[in-house]
């Protein structure tokens, strides 16, 4: 493992560093920092132009399809910068993080310059039909199918789990094009137009009021026989392309927010005097150790990635890494509870759907004020869940790096 970075990266970092400092508001992140709600709309209004205009967002994306062609060295350092100012990037996970990474890798020459640019300036919104109610984990046993009618695929099936399909323009989406071949042939990857008849979103609420679920229900619609992503029936390879982008980004930049919520659980334990319970203090060390393991293995996958030196305990940890971070998640937010005590039932959030420095994007609603802490208390339990259940990465290590006889079934 190299903990040196390159003096080009260094400089490029003074760039970042430097942007940031002229673009944020001035004392953001600063400890006591606070926002009135005029500035905060206004902040995010003008947020996603502003990091538009300066290249950041999908900012690897090669040049012809409007992005800045950075290097993965500079990639790595622009996450690492707006990380450490607690700057938030674009949130539209599922047109940046995935379907166009997905499109870049497999993508015709027309689908590239149709959709990227699209992706980029927001015009397109996505969501991700993969999950089915039986199928899940076992996503090979998907049952919407797509059949050809001329120019067009016509698709009957049924979607669940898909979120932010209400406000979604497009969905990329698995159905099978060849109901004959084996279950892991068979599937092509389509890109779907939303906003037309033949598709039915049914909102899935949640136990906090908020749907950001829902069904999707085809029953005759269309899309262009061209919007087949890497070729007929061949869906599966491209699906775990993209399910790969999901579970693996941002190797050295994971652990900060980690880190930034943890000192806060620490500073609210020394506070409450929790912090001289021996218990707790020893759940304190193992979460912090916790953290130190992600940032040192996202250096050891960086030093990997970049060439210089071929490391076999790298695989097992990009297999291992969703599941190591998100079970450690679920355990420090139980924890961040216990110190709470009576307190974490009290909800002294205000505004739902903010952004917060260091956490992102703030879940809940007006009538269950959920503040940060609880948040992200509450979305942690998803997080062995989606991208891949911790039960399944665990089959992956065990199978594809261990090579341990497969699982039946
Ligand atoms: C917050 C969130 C957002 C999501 N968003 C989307 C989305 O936008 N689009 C989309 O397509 N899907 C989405 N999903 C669905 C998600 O991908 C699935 O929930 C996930 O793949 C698990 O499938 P399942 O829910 O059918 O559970 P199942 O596959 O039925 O699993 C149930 C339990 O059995 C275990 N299990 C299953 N098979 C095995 C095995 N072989 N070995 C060991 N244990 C096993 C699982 O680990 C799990 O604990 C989302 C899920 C969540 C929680």
């Amino acid at each position: 493992m190299d903990l040196t970075y390159p003096a080009e990266a260094e400089s490029f970092r003074a760039e970042i560093r430097s942007w940031l400092e002229r673009n944020l508001p001035e004392g953001w992140g600063q400890p006591g920092f606070e926002m009135s709600p005029e500035d905060r709309t206004r902040f995010q209004e003008e947020w996603t132009g502003k990091l538009f205009d300066g290249g950041w967002i999908c900012a690897t994306w090669p040049k012809e399809y409007g992005g800045k062609g950075l290097t993965t060295m500079e990639a790595v350092v622009l996450n690492e910068e707006f990380a450490r100012a607690g700057a938030p990037m674009r949130a539209d996970f599922f047109g940046d993080t995935l379907v166009g990474p997905t499109i870049l890798q497999w993508g015709t020459e027309e689908q590239k310059r149709f959709f990227l640019p699209k992706i980029l300036s927001g015009q397109i919104s996505w969501c991700q039909g993969f999950s089915e109610p039986d199928a899940g984990s076992d996503l090979a046993s998907l049952k919407t199918r797509a059949e050809l009618d001329g120019e067009e695929w016509v698709i009957h099936g049924q979607k669940v789990w898909t979120t932010q399909a209400r406000y979604a323009d497009y969905i990329f989406l698995l159905a099978r094009t060849d109901p004959d071949a084996p279950k892991h042939a068979g599937i092509s990857y389509l890109l779907v137009p939303m906003k037309q008849e033949g598709v039915e979103v049914r909102p899935i609420q949640q136990i906090d009021g908020s749907a950001e679920f829902n069904e999707v229900f085809f029953s005759g619609a269309r899309c262009p026989k061209e919007n087949v992503v890497g070729g007929l029936n061949n869906g599966w390879n491209v699906a775990m392309t993209t399910l790969g982008f999901e579970r693996g980004t941002s190797a050295t930049t994971g652990h900060r927010r980690f880190l930034k919520e943890l000192d806060e659980i620490v500073a609210i334990a020394r506070k409450n005097g929790k912090a001289s319970d021996p218990l707790i203090r020893q759940r304190l060390a193992r979460a912090w150790s916790d953290v130190k393991i992600l940032e040192i293995n996202g250096l050891r996958s960086l030093t990997a990635i970049l060439g210089e030196r071929k490391d076999p305990g790298v695989a097992a940890i990009g297999a291992g890494n969703k599941m190591f971070w998100s079970e450690y998640h679920q355990r420090v937010m139980e924890l961040a509870l216990d110190i709470l005590g009576m307190d974490g039932q009290i909800l002294t959030g205000s505004i739902s759907e903010e952004f917060i420095p260091g956490y992102g994007r703030r879940r809940g609603r007006e009538s269950y004020p959920v503040n940060a802490l609880q948040s992200s208390f509450f979305f942690s339990r998803s997080e062995t869940i989606w991208g891949g259940t911790a039960q399944i990465q665990r089959n992956i290590v065990g199978e594809r790096v261990l090579g341990l006889p497969r699982v039946k079934g």
